[in-house]
Protein backbone atom coordinates (compact mmCIF):
# COMPACT_ATOMS: atom_id res chain seq x y z
CA UNK A 1 0.00 0.00 0.00
CA UNK A 2 1.53 3.70 -0.50
CA UNK A 3 -0.18 6.81 0.37
CA UNK A 4 0.58 8.52 -3.22
CA UNK A 5 -2.43 6.59 -4.33
CA UNK A 6 -4.71 8.40 -1.59
CA UNK A 7 -2.68 11.50 -2.57
CA UNK A 8 -3.05 10.83 -6.18
CA UNK A 9 -6.96 10.57 -5.68
CA UNK A 10 -7.25 13.42 -3.45
CA UNK A 11 -6.29 15.38 -6.14
CA UNK A 12 -8.54 13.64 -8.67
CA UNK A 13 -11.48 14.01 -6.76
CA UNK A 14 -10.89 17.76 -5.85
CA UNK A 15 -12.46 18.99 -9.39
CA UNK A 16 -15.56 17.56 -7.23
CA UNK A 17 -14.91 20.09 -4.16
CA UNK A 18 -16.42 23.40 -3.64
CA UNK A 19 -13.29 26.13 -2.24
CA UNK A 20 -11.00 22.84 -2.32
CA UNK A 21 -7.72 23.43 -0.83
CA UNK A 22 -4.39 22.31 0.21
CA UNK A 23 -3.61 23.71 3.92
CA UNK A 24 -0.32 21.70 4.09
CA UNK A 25 1.22 18.38 3.25
CA UNK A 26 -1.23 16.50 4.60
CA UNK A 27 -4.21 18.52 4.51
CA UNK A 28 -6.91 19.35 2.79
CA UNK A 29 -10.10 21.54 3.27
CA UNK A 30 -13.10 22.27 1.45
CA UNK A 31 -16.82 22.50 1.58
CA UNK A 32 -18.25 19.37 2.89
CA UNK A 33 -20.17 18.04 0.10
CA UNK A 34 -22.23 15.49 2.22
CA UNK A 35 -24.23 17.94 4.14
CA UNK A 36 -23.25 21.22 1.65
CA UNK A 37 -21.74 23.07 4.81
CA UNK A 38 -23.12 26.21 6.12
CA UNK A 39 -26.32 27.70 3.54
CA UNK A 40 -25.58 31.10 5.32
CA UNK A 41 -21.61 31.73 4.24
CA UNK A 42 -20.93 30.45 1.26
CA UNK A 43 -17.33 30.51 2.22
CA UNK A 44 -17.09 28.39 5.14
CA UNK A 45 -15.29 25.09 4.67
CA UNK A 46 -15.50 22.67 7.35
CA UNK A 47 -14.42 19.36 5.59
CA UNK A 48 -10.95 18.26 6.01
CA UNK A 49 -8.93 15.36 5.02
CA UNK A 50 -6.25 14.31 7.08
CA UNK A 51 -3.52 11.93 7.20
CA UNK A 52 -2.81 9.65 10.44
CA UNK A 53 -0.35 7.05 10.42
CA UNK A 54 -0.07 6.78 6.49
CA UNK A 55 -3.68 6.38 6.45
CA UNK A 56 -5.96 9.19 5.43
CA UNK A 57 -9.52 10.19 6.96
CA UNK A 58 -12.52 12.58 6.08
CA UNK A 59 -14.61 14.74 8.82
CA UNK A 60 -16.23 17.39 8.82
CA UNK A 61 -17.32 19.70 11.18
CA UNK A 62 -20.55 20.41 10.54
CA UNK A 63 -22.27 17.15 10.21
CA UNK A 64 -19.74 15.54 11.77
CA UNK A 65 -19.52 12.17 9.62
CA UNK A 66 -15.98 10.86 10.00
CA UNK A 67 -15.12 8.05 7.69
CA UNK A 68 -12.13 7.28 5.74
CA UNK A 69 -11.04 8.25 2.74
CA UNK A 70 -11.76 5.18 0.81
CA UNK A 71 -15.71 5.55 2.16
CA UNK A 72 -15.33 9.38 1.85
CA UNK A 73 -14.69 8.86 -2.26
CA UNK A 74 -17.33 6.03 -2.87
CA UNK A 75 -20.12 8.36 -1.70
CA UNK A 76 -19.05 11.11 -4.05
CA UNK A 77 -18.05 9.77 -6.86
CA UNK A 78 -18.70 6.04 -7.50
CA UNK A 79 -16.74 6.00 -10.67
CA UNK A 80 -13.41 7.02 -9.11
CA UNK A 81 -13.64 4.86 -6.29
CA UNK A 82 -13.86 2.10 -8.83
CA UNK A 83 -10.13 3.53 -10.05
CA UNK A 84 -8.82 3.70 -6.39
CA UNK A 85 -9.68 0.24 -5.55
CA UNK A 86 -8.38 -1.22 -8.46
CA UNK A 87 -5.03 0.68 -8.11
CA UNK A 88 -5.26 -0.29 -4.39
CA UNK A 89 -5.52 -3.97 -5.54
CA UNK A 90 -3.18 -3.49 -7.92
CA UNK A 91 -0.22 -2.43 -5.70
CA UNK A 92 -0.87 -4.81 -3.23
CA UNK A 93 -0.90 -7.66 -5.75
CA UNK A 94 2.77 -6.37 -6.82
CA UNK A 95 3.09 -8.01 -3.29
CA UNK A 96 4.24 -4.64 -0.67
CA UNK A 97 2.93 -6.55 2.43
CA UNK A 98 4.91 -4.29 4.79
CA UNK A 99 3.19 -0.67 4.70
CA UNK A 100 6.37 0.72 7.08
CA UNK A 101 8.59 0.04 4.74
CA UNK A 102 7.36 -0.06 1.42
CA UNK A 103 6.23 3.82 1.83
CA UNK A 104 7.58 6.17 -0.91
CA UNK A 105 9.82 8.81 0.84
CA UNK A 106 7.06 11.59 0.83
CA UNK A 107 7.98 14.62 -1.51
CA UNK A 108 5.01 16.33 -2.39
CA UNK A 109 5.28 19.84 -3.35
CA UNK A 110 1.87 21.04 -2.56
CA UNK A 111 2.23 24.57 -3.43
CA UNK A 112 1.10 24.66 -6.80
CA UNK A 113 -1.57 22.14 -6.81
CA UNK A 114 -4.65 24.47 -6.73
CA UNK A 115 -3.71 26.92 -9.70
CA UNK A 116 -6.09 25.65 -11.97
CA UNK A 117 -9.25 25.93 -9.30
CA UNK A 118 -11.75 28.05 -10.57
CA UNK A 119 -10.68 27.64 -14.55
CA UNK A 120 -13.51 25.60 -16.78
CA UNK A 121 -12.18 22.42 -17.99
CA UNK A 122 -13.03 22.08 -21.84
CA UNK A 123 -15.79 18.95 -20.72
CA UNK A 124 -17.80 21.97 -18.66
CA UNK A 125 -18.19 24.04 -22.27
CA UNK A 126 -21.37 24.12 -24.17
CA UNK A 127 -20.76 22.11 -27.59
CA UNK A 128 -20.79 24.88 -29.38
CA UNK A 129 -18.45 26.74 -27.80
CA UNK A 130 -15.37 27.96 -29.81
CA UNK A 131 -12.88 26.43 -27.70
CA UNK A 132 -14.46 22.92 -27.44
CA UNK A 133 -14.82 23.56 -30.85
CA UNK A 134 -11.26 23.96 -31.54
CA UNK A 135 -10.72 20.66 -29.92
CA UNK A 136 -13.25 18.67 -31.85
CA UNK A 137 -12.17 20.11 -35.18
CA UNK A 138 -9.12 18.81 -34.57
CA UNK A 139 -10.33 15.62 -33.35
CA UNK A 140 -8.94 15.54 -30.24
CA UNK A 141 -10.65 12.79 -28.24
CA UNK A 142 -13.26 13.93 -26.10
CA UNK A 143 -12.56 11.58 -23.01
CA UNK A 144 -9.07 14.18 -22.73
CA UNK A 145 -11.47 17.59 -22.60
CA UNK A 146 -11.66 17.66 -18.25
CA UNK A 147 -7.93 17.26 -18.65
CA UNK A 148 -8.02 20.86 -20.58
CA UNK A 149 -8.61 23.89 -20.01
CA UNK A 150 -9.45 27.40 -20.99
CA UNK A 151 -8.07 30.56 -19.51
CA UNK A 152 -9.33 34.01 -20.87
CA UNK A 153 -6.68 35.98 -19.46
CA UNK A 154 -3.30 33.74 -19.71
CA UNK A 155 -0.96 36.14 -19.08
CA UNK A 156 -2.79 37.83 -16.63
CA UNK A 157 -3.72 34.61 -14.96
CA UNK A 158 0.06 33.27 -14.94
CA UNK A 159 0.95 36.30 -12.93
CA UNK A 160 -0.96 35.15 -10.21
CA UNK A 161 1.27 31.87 -9.76
CA UNK A 162 4.39 33.48 -10.97
CA UNK A 163 4.76 36.92 -10.19
CA UNK A 164 6.02 39.07 -13.04
CA UNK A 165 6.58 36.72 -15.44
CA UNK A 166 4.92 38.59 -18.10
CA UNK A 167 5.13 42.91 -18.13
CA UNK A 168 2.05 44.80 -17.52
CA UNK A 169 3.55 46.25 -20.83
CA UNK A 170 2.81 42.32 -22.35
CA UNK A 171 -0.50 42.16 -20.49
CA UNK A 172 -2.20 44.39 -22.58
CA UNK A 173 -2.10 41.92 -25.36
CA UNK A 174 -3.70 39.41 -23.18
CA UNK A 175 -5.85 36.74 -24.36
CA UNK A 176 -7.14 33.21 -24.34
CA UNK A 177 -5.19 30.57 -24.92
CA UNK A 178 -6.35 26.68 -23.95
CA UNK A 179 -4.71 25.58 -20.62
CA UNK A 180 -3.02 21.82 -21.00
CA UNK A 181 -1.35 21.19 -18.05
CA UNK A 182 1.47 19.16 -17.33
CA UNK A 183 1.45 16.74 -14.50
CA UNK A 184 3.97 14.29 -12.69
CA UNK A 185 3.76 10.40 -11.69
CA UNK A 186 1.91 11.88 -8.52
CA UNK A 187 -0.43 14.08 -10.06
CA UNK A 188 1.40 17.05 -8.89
CA UNK A 189 1.06 20.36 -11.44
CA UNK A 190 4.64 20.45 -12.71
CA UNK A 191 3.50 23.08 -15.29
CA UNK A 192 1.49 24.17 -18.24
CA UNK A 193 1.21 25.21 -21.60
CA UNK A 194 -0.95 28.12 -23.23
CA UNK A 195 -1.93 27.01 -26.77
CA UNK A 196 -3.15 30.30 -28.81
CA UNK A 197 -6.80 30.41 -30.61
CA UNK A 198 -5.65 32.94 -33.21
CA UNK A 199 -3.65 31.19 -36.21
CA UNK A 200 -2.19 34.87 -36.88
CA UNK A 201 -0.33 34.56 -32.87
CA UNK A 202 2.93 34.53 -32.78
CA UNK A 203 3.70 32.50 -30.21
CA UNK A 204 1.73 29.93 -30.95
CA UNK A 205 2.46 28.48 -27.01
CA UNK A 206 3.28 29.75 -24.27
CA UNK A 207 5.75 27.12 -22.10
CA UNK A 208 5.46 27.75 -17.91
CA UNK A 209 7.27 25.57 -15.27
CA UNK A 210 6.87 25.83 -11.96
CA UNK A 211 9.95 26.82 -9.71
CA UNK A 212 11.79 24.15 -8.60
CA UNK A 213 10.69 21.70 -11.25
CA UNK A 214 13.57 19.88 -13.10
CA UNK A 215 12.08 18.13 -16.25
CA UNK A 216 8.99 19.30 -18.13
CA UNK A 217 7.57 16.10 -19.36
CA UNK A 218 3.70 15.63 -20.44
CA UNK A 219 1.76 12.61 -19.65
CA UNK A 220 3.91 11.25 -16.98
CA UNK A 221 1.03 10.25 -14.73
CA UNK A 222 -1.03 8.70 -17.44
CA UNK A 223 1.89 6.28 -18.94
CA UNK A 224 2.81 2.62 -18.50
CA UNK A 225 5.89 2.39 -17.25
CA UNK A 226 6.27 -1.51 -17.86
CA UNK A 227 5.40 -0.86 -21.45
CA UNK A 228 7.03 0.73 -24.71
CA UNK A 229 6.86 4.48 -24.00
CA UNK A 230 6.24 6.83 -27.29
CA UNK A 231 7.77 10.77 -26.59
CA UNK A 232 6.05 12.87 -29.06
CA UNK A 233 7.01 17.15 -29.83
CA UNK A 234 3.52 18.17 -28.68
CA UNK A 235 1.14 17.41 -26.10
CA UNK A 236 -1.89 17.54 -28.33
CA UNK A 237 -0.26 15.05 -30.62
CA UNK A 238 0.39 12.72 -27.79
CA UNK A 239 -3.01 11.73 -27.26
CA UNK A 240 -3.68 9.96 -30.25
CA UNK A 241 -0.76 7.76 -29.26
CA UNK A 242 -1.25 4.79 -26.41
CA UNK A 243 1.35 5.14 -23.64
CA UNK A 244 3.01 8.00 -25.05
CA UNK A 245 4.59 11.36 -23.59
CA UNK A 246 5.19 14.89 -25.02
CA UNK A 247 8.13 17.47 -24.18
CA UNK A 248 7.75 20.98 -24.40
CA UNK A 249 9.87 21.96 -27.13
CA UNK A 250 12.63 20.32 -28.34
CA UNK A 251 13.97 19.32 -24.80
CA UNK A 252 15.06 16.30 -23.79
CA UNK A 253 15.52 16.25 -20.33
CA UNK A 254 15.04 13.62 -18.26
CA UNK A 255 13.46 11.67 -21.32
CA UNK A 256 14.20 8.02 -20.56
CA UNK A 257 16.59 6.48 -22.90
CA UNK A 258 14.14 3.49 -23.43
CA UNK A 259 11.50 5.92 -25.16
CA UNK A 260 11.00 5.66 -28.75
CA UNK A 261 11.14 9.78 -30.15
CA UNK A 262 8.50 10.72 -32.64
CA UNK A 263 9.23 13.75 -34.21
CA UNK A 264 7.01 16.10 -36.65
CA UNK A 265 7.85 14.98 -40.28
CA UNK A 266 9.49 18.69 -41.32
CA UNK A 267 12.25 17.74 -43.61
CA UNK A 268 13.29 21.20 -44.13
CA UNK A 269 13.32 22.15 -40.35
CA UNK A 270 16.79 22.39 -39.39
CA UNK A 271 15.84 22.30 -35.80
CA UNK A 272 14.02 18.96 -35.90
CA UNK A 273 17.14 17.78 -37.43
CA UNK A 274 19.40 18.97 -35.67
CA UNK A 275 17.33 17.31 -32.28
CA UNK A 276 17.14 14.07 -33.97
CA UNK A 277 21.08 13.86 -34.83
CA UNK A 278 21.90 14.32 -31.24
CA UNK A 279 19.25 12.29 -29.62
CA UNK A 280 20.22 9.59 -31.81
CA UNK A 281 24.39 10.24 -30.88
CA UNK A 282 22.83 9.88 -27.22
CA UNK A 283 21.74 6.61 -27.93
CA UNK A 284 17.93 7.27 -28.33
CA UNK A 285 15.97 5.13 -30.80
CA UNK A 286 14.05 7.43 -33.08
CA UNK A 287 11.33 7.10 -35.79
CA UNK A 288 12.30 8.53 -38.97
CA UNK A 289 8.85 9.24 -41.03
CA UNK A 290 9.38 7.35 -44.69
CA UNK A 291 8.84 9.12 -48.06
CA UNK A 292 5.17 8.15 -47.97
CA UNK A 293 3.92 10.37 -45.00
CA UNK A 294 3.23 13.55 -46.40
CA UNK A 295 1.78 15.04 -42.97
CA UNK A 296 3.83 16.69 -41.24
CA UNK A 297 2.61 15.65 -37.81
CA UNK A 298 0.85 13.30 -36.07
CA UNK A 299 -2.81 15.32 -35.71
CA UNK A 300 -2.74 16.32 -39.35
CA UNK A 301 -1.89 12.16 -40.03
CA UNK A 302 -5.06 11.68 -38.13
CA UNK A 303 -6.97 14.42 -39.46
CA UNK A 304 -6.34 12.74 -43.39
CA UNK A 305 -8.12 9.53 -41.96
CA UNK A 306 -4.89 7.77 -40.71
CA UNK A 307 -5.76 5.76 -37.35
CA UNK A 308 -4.22 5.27 -34.34
CA UNK A 309 -3.23 2.20 -35.03
CA UNK A 310 -2.25 3.06 -38.73
CA UNK A 311 0.20 5.31 -37.36
CA UNK A 312 1.74 3.28 -34.39
CA UNK A 313 2.40 0.96 -36.91
CA UNK A 314 4.18 3.23 -39.26
CA UNK A 315 6.04 3.77 -36.26
CA UNK A 316 7.02 0.51 -35.23
CA UNK A 317 8.23 -0.14 -38.02
CA UNK A 318 10.20 2.65 -39.06
CA UNK A 319 12.20 3.01 -35.90
CA UNK A 320 15.53 2.72 -36.10
CA UNK A 321 18.63 3.54 -33.95
CA UNK A 322 22.81 3.98 -33.88
CA UNK A 323 24.23 3.75 -37.39
CA UNK A 324 21.10 2.66 -39.12
CA UNK A 325 18.96 6.03 -37.63
CA UNK A 326 22.19 8.37 -38.84
CA UNK A 327 21.51 6.81 -42.52
CA UNK A 328 17.93 6.92 -42.66
CA UNK A 329 18.12 10.75 -41.24
CA UNK A 330 20.06 11.42 -44.57
CA UNK A 331 17.79 10.34 -46.27
CA UNK A 332 15.05 11.87 -44.76
CA UNK A 333 16.48 15.61 -45.04
CA UNK A 334 16.90 14.98 -48.70
CA UNK A 335 13.68 14.71 -49.93
ZN1 LIG B 1 -20.72 18.05 6.52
Amino acid sequence: MSSFIDVKYINLCSSLLDKFKQKQTNLWNFRCPLCGDSKKHKNKCRGFIYEKRNKYFYRCHNCSVGTNFSRFLEKISPALHKDYTTEYYKENAWGKKDVGSSLPKFDFVPKFNNVLGGMASISTLAQDHPARQYLQKRLIPERYFRNLYLCKEFKKWTNTILPNKFSSLSLEHDAPRLVIPFLDRKHNIIGYQGRSFNPKEQAKYITIKMEGVENLIYGEERVNIKKKIYCVEGPLDSLFLPNCLAIAGLNFKGVKISNVIVLDNERRNVQIADALNKVITNGYSVCIWPDSVKEKDINEMIINGKTTDDIVEIIDNNTYSGLEANFQLSQWKRC
